[in-house]
C-alpha cells in the first residue's frame, strides 16, 4: 500500500482485533475487525463506482461511525476525502461543490432533497446518503460487498484530503493534504504526547475539521486505542465518562463549559492523563481555574487546516497559560518582521512555517498559493507571535485583525489582555473599525462574568492609566456573549459588520 495513511493507521491496530475501537454513546461497540472489514466494504464500494484519479469524495453528515469509516475507507480506495461543516446550508454547500467538483457526494438523509438539486446542477454523478443512526443508502450500497479490499497504494505525495478552512477571515480556501503530511503529524504527535497502552479517548469534537478528524482519530488510532465517541459536546455527558478516559481534546469553549458545571471536578478527571486544547485560543484564566479545580493542567496546542499541529506545550516540561508552546519536532517556526528578518525574543511578528505536515496548496487557487509561500518554501499562516524567553510560542491574532489607527498599529489581543485581568470582565473582542479621522478606530466588545457588571466609562478610564492613548479603544461595548463557531472561534468579522457602523 506504499505510503497510504490507512496502510499505517492499520499496522498499529492493538493484536486483539475484537478489543473495542469505538463506543458509542448507546453503548455499541465497533471492534477493531469490524472498523477493518467495515470500511473494506465502503471501500469495495468506492472502487466499484468507477471514480477517476483523484476523484473528491464530499461528505456533509452527522457525527457517526460510519462516517469515520466512511473516511478510512476513502483513503484505502485511494480516493480524496473532503468532509462538509454540518452547519453549512445550501447556499453554502453550493459554493463548495462547485469549487471541489466531487464525484461523489454523501448527505445526511434529511438534506438529500436539496442535495439533489445541487448535485444535478453541478454534474455530480454520485449522490449517496448516511444518517446518525446507520441509516441511508450508503451502508445499502455497500452491505454486499467483500470484507476484504487491498488498500489501494499511494506515494506520501498523493493526496489524501481536501479541508476547507473555517472561513474565520474570509471565503473559505480548500487546503490540499497528503497521506505524508498527515501520517507525519500523526507519528510526531504520537510521541510528543506520550500516548501509551491503556490509553482510551473521549472523543467530543466534530469530525469535519483538523481537531477531531485528523489530531483526535489518527491519535486513537495509531495507538489502538479504544475511542468513547459522543456525538456532540454535552458537559454532562463527558463528565460521566470522563473517569474511564485518560484523553480529552477540546476547543476553549468546552473547558469554560466543564468549568461551568458543579459537577466537574477532580473526582470526574481522576484517571486522567492528557487535556488538549486547540482550535482557538485559550484564556489564561480558563487554565488557572482549570488548575485550580481539577489539578490538570490544560495543554495547549496550535495549527491549522493548511498544516495540521505546528506548535505545543510540552508533555513533560511546564505549560505556560496564554502561549501555545514550542515547535514540533520537524516543523520549522520563525516570527518575521516585515522585511522577513527573524524578530528578536519578545517582538511582534508574522509566523511562517515549513516541514513535512505542511500542505501542497489551495485546491484550485495557484495564484493564492504563490502568494502565501515564500522564496524558500515557508509557509505564512496569517498568524501573528512573538517567542519567550524560554522559546515559547504566543500568538497575538491574526494578521487581517491588526488595527492600524492614525498610523499606529494595535494587535488587539495585547488590549484583550488588559481587558481580561479587569474586574467583572470574562473576556473582550477588539477590532478595528472604519474611523474618518484615524482610518480605523479601537473598538472593545466586553462580556462580564456571569452575575456581574461592566461599566464601559470605567474600562476606558483604568485602560487609560495602563497602556498608550492610541491603543485605548474609543468605544466599548458590552455584551452577554461573543458570537462563535462551531470550532469556538471568535467572529470578529461579525462584530466588524455589527459595530462598525
Ligand atoms: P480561514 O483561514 O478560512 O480564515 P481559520 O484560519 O479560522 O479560517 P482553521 O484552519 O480552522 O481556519 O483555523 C486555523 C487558525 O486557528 C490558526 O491560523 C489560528 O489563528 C487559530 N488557532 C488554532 N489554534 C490556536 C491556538 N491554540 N491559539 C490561538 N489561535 C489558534
Ligand atoms: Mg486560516
Amino acid at each position: 500500500a506504499g505510503a497510504n495513511l490507512y496502510a499505517l493507521l492499520q499496522a498499529h491496530f492493538p493484536a486483539d482485533r475484537e478489543a473495542c475501537c469505538i463506543e458509542t454513546q448507546e453503548g455499541l461497540r465497533y471492534s477493531w475487525d469490524e472498523v477493518d472489514r467495515s470500511s473494506a466494504r465502503l471501500a469495495g464500494l468506492l472502487a466499484g463506482l468507477g471514480l477517476p484519479a483523484g476523484a473528491r469524495v464530499a461528505v456533509q453528515v452527522e457525527k457517526s461511525p460510519e462516517a469515520m469509516l466512511l473516511y478510512l475507507a476513502t483513503l484505502r480506495a485511494g480516493y480524496v476525502y473532503l468532509p462538509l461543516n454540518t452547519a453549512y446550508q445550501e447556499a453554502e454547500v453550493d459554493y463548495f461543490i462547485g469549487n471541489a467538483e466531487p464525484s461523489l457526494v454523501v448527505c445526511s438523509p434529511r438534506n438529500e432533497a436539496w442535495m439533489r438539486g445541487l448535485v444535478a446542477r453541478h454534474r455530480v454523478p454520485h449522490l449517496l446518503t448516511l444518517g446518525e443512526a446507520r441509516d441511508g443508502t450508503l451502508l445499502e450500497a455497500a452491505a454486499g460487498r467483500s470484507d476484504r479490499f487491498e488498500t489501494v497504494h499511494r506515494a506520501p505525495e498523493d493526496l489524501a484530503a481536501i479541508l476547507y478552512t473555517s472561513g474565520t477571515t474570509g471565503r473559505s480556501k480548500g487546503a490540499m493534504l497528503s497521506h505524508g503530511n498527515l501520517a507525519s503529524n500523526a507519528l510526531v504527535l504520537h510521541r510528543y504526547w506520550r500516548w501509551r497502552p491503556g490509553d482510551v479517548l473521549l472523543h467530543a469534537l466534530p469530525i469535519f475539521h483538523v481537531h477531531g478528524l485528523f489530531v483526535a482519530i489518527h491519535g486513537a488510532l495509531l495507538n489502538g486505542s479504544t475511542m468513547i465517541w459522543l456525538p456532540r459536546f454535552d458537559p454532562k455527558a463527558v463528565i460521566v465518562r470522563l473517569p474511564r478516559a485518560t484523553v480529552f481534546m477540546g476547543v476553549p469553549t468546552m473547558y469554560v463549559r466543564l468549568l461551568d458545571d458543579p459537577g466537574f471536578d477532580a473526582n470526574a478527571c481522576r484517571n486522567m492523563r492528557l487535556f488538549v486544547s486547540g482550535s482557538a485560543p485559550l484564556l489564561p484564566d480558563t487554565f488557572r481555574q482549570f488548575e485550580a479545580r481539577t489539578g490538570r493542567r490544560i495543554l495547549e496546542r496550535y495549527g491549522m487546516s493548511e498544516t495540521t499541529m505546528l506548535t505545543s506545550n510540552p508533555y513533560d516540561g511546564n505549560r505556560i497559560a496564554g502561549t501555545v508552546g514550542l515547535p514540533l519536532p520537524g516543523v520549522r517556526v520563525r516570527v518575521v518582521d516585515e522585511a522577513g528578518a527573524s524578530c528578536p525574543t519578545g517582538e511582534i511578528g508574522a509566523i511562517q512555517v515549513r516541514g513535512p505536515n505542511v500542505f501542497a496548496g489551495y485546491w484550485r487557487m495557484p495564484e493564492k498559493t504563490k502568494e502565501e509561500f515564500t522564496a524558500d518554501g515557508f509557509f505564512r499562516t496569517g498568524d501573528m507571535g512573538r517567542w519567550d524567553a524560554n522559546g515559547y510560542l504566543s500568538i497575538v491574532g491574526r494578521n487581517k485583525d491588526l488595527i492600524i489607527t492614525g498610523g499606529y498599529n494595535v494587535y488587539p489581543k495585547e488590549i484583550e489582555s488588559y481587558i481580561d485581568e479587569l474586574p467583572g470582565v470574562f473576556e473582550s473582542a477588539v477590532i478595528g473599525v472604519p474611523d474618518r479621522d484615524f482610518g480605523e478606530a479601537v473598538t472593545a466588545v466586553v462580556v462580564p462574568k456571569a452575575g456581574e457588571q461592566v461599566d464601559a466609562g470605567a474600562i476606558v478610564a483604568s485602560l487609560k492609566s495602563r497602556i498608550a492613548n492610541f491603543k485605548v479603544p474609543k468605544q466599548v461595548h458590552v455584551v452577554a456573549e461573543l458570537p462563535r463557531n462551531q470550532m469556538g472561534k471568535v467572529q470578529k468579522n461579525l462584530l466588524r459588520e455589527r459595530f462598525g457602523g
